[in-house]
């Protein structure tokens, strides 16, 4: 629906012409305007946004872009001239007592680039010689609010409104703990106006909207909607339960204050009691914001507290004096945004997967949309509980998030745009795939599975595609498309594979009538779908069809996959809970499948890493005789199902404990955990009292802070490969190896 055309940074680049402006433009400047006006109203009064802040912000450039383009389309109502907010009805209208500004935003490091210059060239004509120090913080994602204190007593506080006129919201700022009604400290200012951001801690925010959903209501999209729907309620019983706080970042009007810089208002402020962040910096350098910048990107969702960028203000308070505002902002004060995460997107259905073990997910099909630098389409829904919580219902709008490498999640509806056309998703009752009745595995459970797990193909499918992966087999030539060709190809074939227990006796030849469907494009458009041979080449007059490059490396993988280690071999038989970890303690503690196959559950309960959960769930396993008859046949079919004592190596790390962490530069993690285990050590996941040393790479995160609190040494790889070549250096060792020596010379 976006009218945008542009990107961000063209529209900087925007030069006005003289051109005057066509009808047409001037219709989509008249569009534009009457979307922003509606989207802000939506957004500031009804704390309900109809779009994404990413979307908002590219409307709004668009307009900006268009008055540079044609300055005379600016009036004093267009939206660029306006703070934001207008003062709802609700609430008892309150004058600032001077104007509250908004920031200029900035969505690249280009931009503030520019910025930076721009207003560094201003400063060197207005003040020559003065050094800029550039006051840095985060900026919270929140709601903006302004505090007056007459001789310390906080005698009222309203939203920032349109700037100029705010909400009266005192009663409800007086319930937030973290604000003092009355200031501490002498010589305070008769009056003083305090400007900060309310908002919502993210942990607290989780803990709300479970609280919401609870309650049976809706939950808050984000902790910013939530913290604004919190302060404008005109109870200020339901603002004193929710879990509001303040950073103060800023000040009004101001009678007798004595600070001539930002950080010293920010320390004066701290001195009254006020709460000002902890995570400001004032900064010498340009080269130092960007590096603000880039590490509280990397933090941004370990912080207390959401944020949508940074905030840059030039520190010296005759320089912002000098600098001054435009009608909207200040010229000493840039906001850089952060690549937006959330974006708005239509749920065009809700379907339902069937996994590895059975369980029936539902999750979202959506229209495709770009976030956090990925095109995200689909997104789980865990299970039907999560789908009734989150209140959506298929042909909804839905705020979609997606937070750096995190799994894209759907937030919830756009309630506000139903047209009555959505509709309810039912869970089906029967397996999508293969017709049997779904059930729960046992009474109370939220999660329904398809308890056909022998030949359900869907079940099947995610089996062999997870013993492709690269903690099983690692045949990269069997991705997700391959797996769908060998179990499930296309309508009315039969599958090569049924069961996977014939993996290994595959043949090249069985393969070369298998097709699956794909989407048949025209232009790049999707007209429908086609069947395509997926193992071998399509064929012509002259070149007959063949087994393609992919296939031939697939038989050549599986060829290798048979000489894989035994914990990789019980990773590929997807037993429930048996990941790498638990696989690898039950190779090292029984070298062969026959001996945990006829190892009782206390046996196999009692190895370390493994304990009564898994070994029931073993147990549970080999009592199925068709899983009997997989491990069966790859033994036939020449797969390794015991592991030789590498005596290779020496055992030098015999009784030891040790856990590696971060990125080593020569190991993967992989290899170093084999490094341990091969010469007789463990290797655990987890730092405790019992581990023996800590491996730590580059970016070691808390496993490196609890091993210093507890005394547990740490090694970097050069100490690595030491410990693994020598064993532990401590005296005892140290002692012992010089026994050695003595008796290589003695022993004749
Ligand atoms: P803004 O959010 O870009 O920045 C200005 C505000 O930042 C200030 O008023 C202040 O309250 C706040 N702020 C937070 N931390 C700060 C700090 N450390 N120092 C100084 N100020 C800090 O501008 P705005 O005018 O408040 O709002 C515009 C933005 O709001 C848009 O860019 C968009 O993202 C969002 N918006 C969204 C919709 C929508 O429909 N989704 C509609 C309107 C506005």
């Amino acid at each position: 629906m976006s009218t945008a055309k542009t990107s961000p940074e063209e529209a900087v680049d925007a030069v006005s012409t003289d051109t005057p402006p066509s009808d047409s433009l001037r219709e989509e400047y008249e569009t534009l305007s009457d979307q922003v006006r509606k989207y802000r109203f939506a957004y500031y009064n009804e704390d309900a946004p109809l779009v994404s802040d990413a979307e908002f912000d590219q409307l709004y450039r668009r307009l900006e872009k268009l008055e540079a383009l044609h300055p005379e389309l600016v009036t004093n109502d267009s939206p660029t001239q306006e703070v934001g907010g207008e003062v709802s009805a609700a609430f008892a209208p309150v004058e600032h007592l001077s104007r509250m500004y908004s920031l200029e935003d900035v969505f690249s490091l280009d931009e503030l680039d520019a910025w930076v210059k721009r207003a560094e060239a201003s400063i060197a004509s207005i003040a020559p010689g003065s050094k800029v120090r550039w006051l840095t913080e985060l900026k919270i994602d929140g709601l903006a609010v302004n505090l007056l204190y007459r001789n310390g007593e906080l005698v009222r506080a309203a939203t920032r409104g349109d700037g100029t006129t705010g909400e009266d919201i005192t009663h409800n700022v007086l319930t937030i703990a973290s604000i003092p009604r009355r200031l501490q400290g002498e010589n305070l200012p008769s009056e003083v106006e305090i400007r900060g951001e309310v908002f919502i801690p993210s942990k607290e925010f989780t803990r709300l909207n479970e609280k919401m959903v609870d309650a049976g209501k809706a939950p808050f999209a984000n902790p910013r909607n939530a913290a604004a729907g919190s302060l404008r309620q005109k109870d200020p019983k339901v603002t004193a339960e929710r879990p509001l706080s303040m950073y103060v970042h800023g000040i009004g009007a101001r009678e007798g204050l004595g600070a001539a810089s930002q950080s010293e208002t920010y320390e004066l402020l701290k001195a009254w009691g006020l709460p000002t962040s902890p995570y400001y910096k004032v900064l010498e350098t340009y080269d130092e914001v960007l590096e603000f910048i880039a590490v509280n990107g990397e933090q941004r969702h370990s912080l207390a507290h959401e944020i949508d960028g940074i905030v840059v203000k030039v520190d010296d308070f005759a320089l912002q004096r000098a600098l001054g505002h435009t009608s909207r902002v200040p010229r000493w004060s840039v906001a850089y945004k952060y690549p937006p995460e959330e974006v708005n997107t239509k749920l065009l259905d809700i379907r339902v997967n069937v996994g590895r073990t059975g369980r029936v997910t539902p999750y979202g099909m959506m229209e495709p949309v770009k976030v956090a630098g990925s095109t995200v389409e689909m997104a789980t829904l865990h299970n039907q509980d999560v789908v009734k919580a989150k209140g959506v219902k298929i042909g909804d709008t839905v705020v979609l998030r997606k937070a750096g490498d995190v799994i894209p999640e759907i937030v919830g509806p756009v309630v506000a745009l139903r047209d009555g056309s959505e509709r309810d998703f039912v869970m089906p009752t029967h397996c999508p795939s293969c017709g049997t009745e779904l059930k729960p595995a046992k009474e109370g459970d939220v999660d329904i599975r398809c308890p056909n797990a022998r030949s359900c193909p869907s079940q099947l499918r995610e089996r062999v595609f997870h013993l492709a992966g690269r903690g099983a087999f690692d045949i990269e030539a069997l991705g997700w498309e391959a797996a769908i060709a060998l179990t499930s190809p296309a309508e009315p074939q039969t599958p090569p594979l049924t069961s996977e227990a014939g993996l290994f006796d595959l043949k090249i030849e069985d393969l070369a009538d298998v097709r699956i469907e794909r989407p048949k494009r025209s232009k790049g458009v999707v007209v429908g779908t086609e069947l395509v041979p997926y193992f071998y080449t399509k064929g012509t007059a002259k070149k007959p069809s063949e087994p393609s490059a992919n296939t031939r490396k697939l038989f050549e993988e599986l060829e290798k996959a048979k000489s894989q280690p035994l914990w990789r071999v019980l990773v590929a038989l997807s037993i429930r809970h048996v990941g790498p970890t638990a696989a690898r303690a039950l190779a090292t503690a029984f070298g062969s499948m026959e001996n945990i196959r006829a190892a009782t559950e206390e046996q196999l309960a009692h190895v370390d890493g493994v304990g009564p959960t898994i070994a029931a769930a073993l147990e549970e396993w080999f009592a199925e005789d068709w899983h009997v008859e997989i491990v069966d046949s790859w033994a036939r079919a020449g797969v390794r199902m015991a592991d030789e004592r590498d005596d290779s190596q020496p055992r030098t790390l015999e009784g030891l404990t040790v856990v590696v962490t971060g990125t080593l530069p020569n190991f993967s993690r992989d290899e170093a955990k084999e490094a341990i285990i091969t010469r007789g050590g463990k290797a655990s996941g987890s730092v405790s009292k019992k581990t023996d040393y800590l491996v730590a790479g580059e970016n070691a995160g808390t496993k490196l802070d609890k091993a210093e609190s507890l005394g547990v040494p740490v090694l970097d790889e050069d100490g690595f490969r030491q410990l693994l070549e020598n064993g532990p250096l401590d005296s005892g060792s140290a002692d012992n190896a010089e026994d050695n020596a003595e008796d290589e010379e003695t022993t004749p």
